[in-house]
């Protein structure tokens, strides 16, 4: 495994002191780690240097054609002190997959997921105690090549920002009133909606915009082909309860794979639950509605863990599901995963992985 350099700051930041008014991804701790990939070298120079501003080539090619990938992952600090990621192979498993999708080179996992652990290592006093915080990591590549021509990128940087972020819900889980998106669409099959690349979040801006104007929390994502099918929240992949079967959209090129979607998939299941993974079509759900049958819904991501869904409007039509209340199943995967994530319950799926 290659070395990483270590330059520490000489000029620490304050650390915020009221962890209650943290919000998410405005705080930046005193580091970052970095990397960079040029033709016929490999990734090379791996390491942890002051954060701050990078100088690019005004013709980078990121800032021209888009040619970015991400990761979202968070480090938990457990109450008995221990510091904890969770999955982090699969963040980095995904990295790649959004790699080749994009044609940027292949990172290698297992050295990213210890660079990760070196950074957090590093950084661990910037991560927050209170209950539900937690230090937000912001793995991402991007093409600097300085060129205006569409090819894939020679010269890359690889970077891992981290962020003390609060907890999603202050106030505990409230559900979510979400809007149905008929006009726009997110990803169609084929395309990169399956990969975790700055694009995708370009195009759902205008949704989101006029979603919040319209006192809603997030869209809803149809199908980007006949806008009937379900695939995903916001940023969030999406779940419903239908008598006594748990949906979710199958992965079928659009959706991204969500680490905390396959753990739900997985502890749910180890309940004896039935969750079948499908094409669900938004007039099913409707008609679930009608018939009593739609008991609860949620989203699930790396920042909310698991965010219930109160209130659902497709064009006129508004579904109330579970009287605007979260429901037990919900509340369920929700107490589970946090519990795990934040080291409060065993981890018997040997899911995390302590940073020491
Ligand atoms: C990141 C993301 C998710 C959730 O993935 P997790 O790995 O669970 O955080 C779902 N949908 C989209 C579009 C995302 O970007």
């Amino acid at each position: 495994m290659q070395e990483i350099r270590v330059e520490l700051t000489k000029n620490p930041k304050q650390k915020p002191t009221d962890e209650s008014k943290l919000g998410f991804g405005k705080i930046f701790t005193d580091h970052m780690f970095m990397m960079n990939y040029d033709e016929g070298e490999g990734w090379h120079d791996p390491r942890i240097v002051p954060y701050g501003p990078i100088s690019l080539d005004p013709a980078a090619m990121c800032l021209h054609y888009g040619q970015e990938v991400f990761e979202g992952m968070k480090a938990y600090r457990a109450k008995d002190g221990r510091v904890l990621l969770f999955r982090p192979e699969k963040n980095m498993a995904r990295l790649n997959v959004s790699n080749e999708r994009l044609c940027i080179p292949l990172i290698d996992e297992a050295f990213c997921v210890e660079a990760i652990k070196k950074l957090v290592e590093i950084e661990k006093d910037w991560i927050p105690t209170m209950d539900g915080t937690s230090l937000y990591l912001r793995p991402f590549i991007f093409a600097v090549d300085p060129h205006i021509g569409v090819h894939p990128a020679k010269q890359l940087i690889f970077m891992v920002l981290c962020s003390p972020v609060g907890a999603y819900y202050p106030e505990g889980l409230n559900p979510v009133k979400i809007y149905v998106e008929q006009n726009y669409v997110r990803a169609v099959r084929g395309g990169m909606g399956f990969t975790k690349t700055a694009g995708n979040y370009a195009a759902s801006l205008k949704a989101q915009d006029e979603a919040e104007k319209q006192h809603y929390t997030q869209v809803l994502w149809l199908d980007g082909v006949e806008r009937k099918y379900i695939e995903e929240v916001g940023t969030m992949n999406v779940f419903f309860v239908i008598g006594d079967e748990i949906v979710t959209p199958a992965l079928q090129g659009s959706i991204l794979s969500g680490i905390t979607r396959m753990s739900s998939i997985e502890l749910l299941r180890s309940w004896g639950y039935n969750v079948t993974e499908r094409k669900l079509s938004i007039e099913e759900v409707a008609q679930a509605a009608d018939q009593g049958l739609l008991k609860e819904a949620f989203g699930t991501g790396t920042a909310a863990v698991v965010s219930p869904i109160g209130e659902l409007k497709w064009g006129d039509k508004i579904m109330n599901i579970n009287n605007g209340e979260i429901g037990p199943i919900s509340q369920k995967l929700y107490d589970d995963l946090t519990g795990i994530q934040w080291g409060n319950l065993p981890d018997n799926m040997g899911w995390t992985v302590e940073v020491k």
